[in-house]
């Protein structure tokens, strides 16, 4: 089955998201577990989450992706700024132990003035402890596109922080692909989507791969710029889209768009995209 979704609003709460989605034919979605910039969040409302649970299952939505706010830093210099990161992830992923089949997606953080391999060491301080929550929720660290000190540009350094980590089995943590990011970052997944694919396999491992965020890119091939461009509309464009949701070694993976849409935009984008799936 094609699992194909969107990034939707939690404002409206839990239950509304999959009312919203199943309105615009979407099977799997993504949201943010608080507001990304602010990071404050209310209390979770458990008849709410109840709620979401039996929609889910009743209409099929699944697998659920959550995306941690993306103003935190994992791999801060500051100690009160990593910890403010984990008390985050921390509550978040208890909010998430609500639900089953969920998954949790973060950006490994900038390493600002602290160099690669310090600004890892702080990732894995913090991976660790949230690897040691008793969960079923699968944390995912999502490629980057490597503007500024973003750690996570290139599969090595995702690499590095699982291997660093101890390795976990890719039930606990895996890797989330974000077809902007990684076209952005310097990964030609419009010429070449198998050699890429296959440098994801020889590095990461393939069964590491959890989820993909379906956008375009705004700007060109390794442009490292970070701007999500609609389904068809940009610089990585349709051919490569229908490709990418067609590969033998990615279609049965759950695909979530982040691009730049209202809710029935977004409507639009999951019909056209079902209509060229093969
Ligand atoms: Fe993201
Ligand atoms: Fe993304
Ligand atoms: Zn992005």
């Amino acid at each position: 089955m094609f699992k194909i979704g969107c990034h939707l609003s939690i404002t409206g709460g839990y239950a509304a998201m999959i009312r919203e989605a199943v309105g615009i034919g979407a099977n799997v979605i993504q949201f943010f577990t608080r507001n990304p910039r602010g990071g404050t969040t209310k209390a979770l409302d458990l008849s709410d989450v109840e709620e979401f649970n039996r929609l889910a299952v009743e209409y099929s939505v699944g697998p659920v992706l959550a995306h941690a706010p993306y103003t935190m830093n994992p791999a801060a210099a500051k100690p009160d700024l990593r910890d403010y990161a984990l008390s985050t992830m921390t509550d978040d992923l208890m909010r998430l132990s609500h639900i089953p089949a969920s998954m949790y997606n973060f950006h490994p953080g900038c390493h600002v003035s602290q160099g690669t391999e310090i600004g890892i060491g702080h990732i894995c301080g913090i991976l660790s402890r949230l690897l040691e929550v008793d969960s079923h929720t699968v944390i995912l660290l999502e490629t980057m596109a490597g503007k500024g000190t973003e750690i996570g540009g290139c599969f090595e350094e995702l690499e590095q922080i699982i291997r660093k980590c101890g390795s976990p089995s890719a039930d606990k943590l895996g890797v989330c692909l974000d077809t902007c990011h990684v076209y952005d970052g310097g990964y030609d997944i419009a010429g070449d989507l198998d050699g890429v694919l296959d440098e994801f396999d020889s590095i990461l491992g393939l069964e590491r791969l959890r989820a993909v965020h379906l956008n375009d890119s705004k700007f060109g091939f390794s442009s490292h710029k970070d701007r999500h461009a609609c389904i068809g509309e940009g610089l990585l464009g349709m051919e490569a889209i229908v490709r990418i949701i067609n590969h033998p070694k990615l279609r049965d993976l759950p695909f979530y768009l982040e691009t730049p849409n209202d809710v029935p935009g977004y409507g639009r984008e999951i019909a056209l995209l079902k209509s060229c799936r093969k």
